[in-house]
């Protein structure tokens, strides 16, 4: 690895609050998009910009795929802000299909974030709300289960608002 490449990758982690245990979230604390996912700038060669999903950008950086493109970075955790994307077991992020994405939404009853492609925009602001909300809660006071759980209500459709 380069010693840029390492810059890259401290600064992706100057952003990110782990929690404490196996199975917690790395919670993504920088900017955030208007779908809820974060995003992370990169210089790339020839000093260009590119943004990425910060989940992403994990994900292809702890698992290197030779065409990332084909694939969904998907999450087992359901926490657009988890970016807890390891080589090992622990990892909440995984390589995908589009299929295996759609399927896995609706079998967590996710689907109504996105009706058969039609995206729907008030879940859609709900979810950048809470996401926005947990972003900030986490900055202020550190990685908190109960805010991340309270975020994933938030997320999961026909359950109570909260924040
Ligand atoms: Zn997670």
């Amino acid at each position: 690895m380069t010693s840029s490449a390492d810059a890259t990758v401290q600064r992706f982690f100057s952003y990110v609050v782990k929690g404490p245990e196996l199975t917690s979230c790395w919670l993504w604390v920088g900017a955030i998009g208007d779908d809820g996912y974060g995003r992370f700038w990169v210089k790339e060669p020839g000093d260009k910009q590119r943004v990425y999903r910060a989940h992403r950008w994990a994900l292809e950086h702890a698992q290197p795929v030779e065409r990332p493109q084909q694939f969904h970075a998907l999450h087992r955790c359901d926490n657009p802000l988890c970016v807890r994307a390891t080589s090992g077991e622990d990892s909440h992020l995984y390589w995908g299909t589009k299929s295996q994405n759609m399927m896995d939404r609706s079998a967590r009853g996710r689907s109504n974030f996105q009706l058969l492609g039609k995206p729907d925009p008030e879940a859609r602001g709900k979810r950048v709300k809470a996401a926005q909300a947990l972003r900030d809660y986490t900055k202020a006071h550190g990685y908190e289960q109960v805010k991340v759980d309270e975020l994933m209500k938030n997320v999961l459709p026909d359950q109570g608002t909260l924040f």
